[in-house]
């Protein structure tokens, strides 16, 4: 994960102070422009994690090695765009260091002012990024770098590129100018066209432990106990997913919903049913994070069960983690916590698993773009089982 974090990286998509990128605005919406410059720059000096990537990074231009595309791949809030943005200010600076730019060269100034024309970023709030993006893209990498050796253009999401668009970029990545270097972030690798992939270098993100999530979220936001506690086992390595929650004030409250939601599932009747389906919908932008709580509940209850029958041989070769128990309940209200030991009685292990395994696979429905309300209506039924 990065410091996506320690850089101040709100790149607000749509400001664009480079004149030569005046056809990337959008007139009528400057929110919606194709491109977005960066706000800060410490290079790779307050990047937690990621050592490897990074190391490669860095020996490739110590080599004189630089690639002409990469692709940095890896889960959402991991800290792709915030290395890329680090190496990019290093491969435009005139006199790097070890871990960065020099932070006094003209390109570095410039790029510290978010006004250097030789890096820019691709980024949409949108669905997709559409061939025109990828169009002005290729009309500015043809003017050669003004300040600098190379030319850097950061597409971030890079999954949200629609076929055409990636068959448009193939062009510049089967003939890319000598200056020039593209770096594709995405979530998705596999949303990526194999005929990119095999022109890029690809770099595997890999999640932060639960001590550096801690570290940097305990720093950042001054959090504290059980909240904090709970934010770094629900964000997974995240460091990007743990400050966004602990940025959302809803998050909490939200968890408490989905608790008395999953609560109120077993042996229900039809009203309950659609009283259900209607919260789902209703928060239909916020589904991965339900999934993720109902997911952490069904384990609370797992664990409360656990607790209370002392062992459970049965279950002891399952791939699931239940051990680190110490988390158990934390950033609940005490009567939420109470509804939970309440409820585990009426849960058999064997249930509580197959729930798990059945919100895991509506989320993949979800993801591979399946109805939503059939999914989650789906999923409801199967949770309501005895
Ligand atoms: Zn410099």
């Amino acid at each position: 994960m990065g410091l996506g974090n320690v850089v101040n990286m709100s790149g607000s998509p749509g400001v664009n102070s480079f004149n030569s990128l005046n056809s990337f605005n959008s007139v009528n919406n400057p929110n919606n422009a194709g491109i977005s410059v960066v706000t800060g720059f410490n290079g790779f000096n307050n990047i937690v994690g990621q050592k490897e990537v990074i190391g490669r990074l860095k020996n490739s231009l110590k080599r004189d090695m630089v690639r002409h595309a990469y692709i940095f791949s890896g889960p959402r809030g991991i800290g792709k765009k915030t290395v890329a943005k680090a190496f990019a200010g290093m491969l435009l600076c005139s006199n790097p260091g070890e871990n960065g730019g020099c932070g006094k060269c003209l390109p570095c100034r410039l790029f510290l002012e978010n006004t250097n024309p030789d890096f820019c970023v691709i980024e949409r709030n949108e669905a997709s990024i559409a061939v025109d993006d990828i169009r002005n893209m290729q009309n500015d990498i043809a003017i050669r770098p003004l300040y600098s050796n190379r030319k850097v253009y950061l597409v971030a999401d890079g999954e949200k590129m629609t076929v055409q668009a990636q068959n448009c970029l193939l062009k510049t990545l089967e003939e890319p100018p000598g200056y020039g270097v593209i770096i594709i972030t995405t979530s998705n690798y596999d949303a990526l066209l194999h005929t990119v992939c095999s022109r890029c270098v690809k770099y595997a993100f890999v999640r932060n432990t639960d001590e550096e999530v801690r570290l940097v979220l305990g720093s950042r936001t001054g959090l504290r106990g059980e909240e904090l506690d709970f934010i770094v086992q629900y964000a997974d390595g995240v460091i990007g997913k743990a400050l966004d929650v602990a940025a959302s004030g809803e998050f909490m409250s939200l968890r408490e919903k989905v608790v008395d939601v999953i609560l109120q599932l077993p042996g229900e009747g039809l009203k309950k049913f659609f009283e259900i389906c209607t919260f789902f919908m209703e928060n239909k932008d916020n589904i991965d994070k339900i999934l993720d709580i109902m997911l952490l509940t069904y384990r609370d209850i797992f664990i409360s069960l656990f607790r209370r029958k002392e062992k459970m041989p049965d279950f002891a070769d399952l791939k699931l983690d239940f051990t680190s128990s110490k988390l158990h309940f934390t950033g609940l209200k005490d009567k939420t916590k109470n509804k939970i030991s309440d409820a585990a009685v009426s849960f058999s292990p064997g249930k509580l698993v197959a729930n798990m395994e059945t919100i895991e696979y509506t989320r993949r429905c979800i993801k591979r773009n399946a109805n939503f309300q059939l999914a989650i209506e789906t999923m409801i039924i199967k949770l309501q089982e005895g």
